[in-house]
């Protein structure tokens, strides 16, 4: 029986080395007899597998498989320049603690048994069937890209922005950069209950001293240092025992310094005799909105919310009708609110509408109604309704040795936790794939071929010591402002660090 290096068939580094130099681009890179290598007596090739998206799904699955498969490869390839998906552009600045997840997803991607690939658009400057060829399994982790539209008139005009666009501007976002959302107004509404709903209220409301040590990107924070925005609301079509943020989020909006909360005690009667049967999340959530709605405030509290500059509420049973232009057509100056009421109970209960309206007068709307998932290769299923991947347990439906996880396979809904969760459950269903020999056993190129593929197309994957560097520089930036660091924008700029 044959000893061999593993990966024979692939020239590489052995387990226990680091990739050739800090600027190589992939472990592919290193000779053969770097260190000692590690030898194992099957005829079997070590899988090599890839993962398309880098953010806590690609991560989380990538650290499964490397776990559990003490012989698999496992390449990421990531669109951006830079890895980690909404974890660096989306969780909110002033949420430094959920950026921890970094140092775990980076171990990952030190690891010699995984590379990452930054700078390469899946679908279009390789396609999933090329990468199918390549390795032995494709797992599609490509998050939500899109927004639901909110499909009501005046929805283009200036001034109405989706959460994504919001989000990805103070995050710093390349693609978002150009977005200059207009704060000069009185007014701003958010369409949408739920964290990031929440996340948006915050910063929009946050003393600007509060967020200059976060990693807010300068510009954003320059913005938001001159709006003159003083009240927020945040508008949802059905009542308080269906809004979907949490509680921890609403704690924070409650104490934020200089505001105070607008509820309408009217939307909350007769929810004090149901509150006991709720489940516990659900009950001291409401709990919580019903004591602030409802009970006075103490001496205190009471002071300081006379003081706050800022306000902000939450308006239940109220769907988007319209946004309102301002005269001259240019600028949305206010939206249309029909009046709801509920049918039904819990968390199924429907909004309709009472035939009634409301026209709230802002300068800013901003939708807050879903994330969506986009097809990105057409030879790939996509259910365009739910918007994501159909598959059963991350195996994606007639189409063997490819999977799904993350948002793109169960749609844009939960945490960071729960995308580990799914996500390690579609690594077992590919290992338990493998066991069973249901994945080609033919020994597979890899990341040798993509290379090939990408460099004949004049695309230059971005590697994690790539991103290191740049990781340092943002750093660097950052500490003259005493922030964690300030983001690179400019996609150029990177990669005129790097030396491309
Ligand atoms: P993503 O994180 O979106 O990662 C997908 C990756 O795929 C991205 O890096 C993307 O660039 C890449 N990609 C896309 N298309 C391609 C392509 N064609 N080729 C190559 N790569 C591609 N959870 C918490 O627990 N705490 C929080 O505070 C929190 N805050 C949040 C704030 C916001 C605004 C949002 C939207 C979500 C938040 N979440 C939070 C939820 C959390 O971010 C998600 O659960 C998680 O990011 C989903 O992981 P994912 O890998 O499926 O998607």
């Amino acid at each position: 029986m044959a000893l061999r290096c593993w990966r024979w068939w692939h020239w590489s580094a052995c387990p226990g080395t680091r990739p050739l130099s800090a600027g190589s681009s992939s472990r592919s890179r290193a000779p053969l007899g770097l260190g000692v290598c590690q030898q194992f007596s099957t005829q079997e090739p070590s899988p090599q597998i890839c993962v398309v998206g880098s953010g806590p799904a690609g991560f989380y699955t990538a650290q499964h498989l490397l776990k559990h498969h003490t012989q698999a490869y496992v390449d990421i390839y990531e669109k951006q320049l830079v890895p980690f998906g909404l974890i660096r552009f989306g969780v909110a600045p002033d949420h430094p603690e959920v950026k921890n997840v970094i140092s775990t997803f980076t171990q990952t991607a030190r690891s010699d048994r995984c590379a990452f690939h930054g700078n390469v658009v899946v679908g279009r400057d390789v396609t999933v069937l090329e990468l199918q060829k390549a390795y032995h399994a494709v797992v599609l982790s490509y998050g939500a890209e899109d927004h639901r539209a909110l499909e009501i008139p005046g929805e283009e005009l200036p001034g109405v922005f989706s959460a994504r666009a919001f989000v990805g501007w103070y995050n710093g976002l390349p693609e978002n950069q150009e977005l200059a959302p207009d704060l000069s107004c009185d007014t701003a509404v958010i369409l949408g209950q739920g964290n990031v709903a929440l996340d948006m209220a915050r910063i929009l409301l946050t003393p600007p001293e509060h967020l200059e040590k976060t990693d807010i990107t300068e510009a954003s924070l320059r913005a938001l240092r001159q709006s003159r925005v003083k009240t927020v609301w945040i508008v949802g079509r059905r009542g308080p025992l269906q809004a979907a943020f949490t509680i921890k989020e609403l704690r924070e909006m409650i104490q934020l310094p200089g505001t105070r909360p607008i509820l309408d005690p009217a939307d909350f009667l007769g929810l004090q005799d149901r509150i006991k049967d709720l489940p516990r999340p659900r009950k001291r959530l409401t709990e919580l909105l019903l004591r602030t709605a409802v009970e006075k405030p103490g001496v205190e509290e009471a002071a300081r919310q006379a003081l706050a500059p800022h306000s902000w509420g939450l308006r239940f049973f109220r769907s988007p009708q319209q946004v309102l232009p301002s005269p001259d057509g240019r600028q949305a100056a206010g939206i249309r609110l029909a009046v709801t009421r509920l049918e039904g109970f819990g968390e199924a209960a429907k909004a309709v509408p009472t035939g009634d309206t409301e026209d709230l007068a802002c300068g800013l709307v901003l939708s807050s109604v879903g994330y969506k998932s986009r097809l990105i290769d057409p030879t790939v299923p996509f259910d365009p309704k739910l918007g994501v991947i159909p598959n059963v347990e991350g195996r994606v439906v007639d189409m063997p040795g490819l999977y799904c996880s993350g948002w793109v396979k169960r749609g844009p809904t939960g945490v960071i936790a729960t995308t580990m969760t799914d996500s390690f459950l579609t690594g077992q269903t590919l290992l338990q794939d493998l066991k069973a020999g249901l994945l080609s056993s033919d020994p597979k190129p890899g990341y040798t071929a993509i290379e090939a593929l990408l460099s004949s197309r004049g695309v230059w994957p971005v590697s994690f010591s790539d991103w290191e560097k740049l990781d340092a520089e943002e750093v660097s930036r950052g500490q003259c402002a005493g922030k964690p660091r300030e983001k690179l924008l400019d996609p150029q700029e990177m990669l005129r660090l790097l030396g491309r």
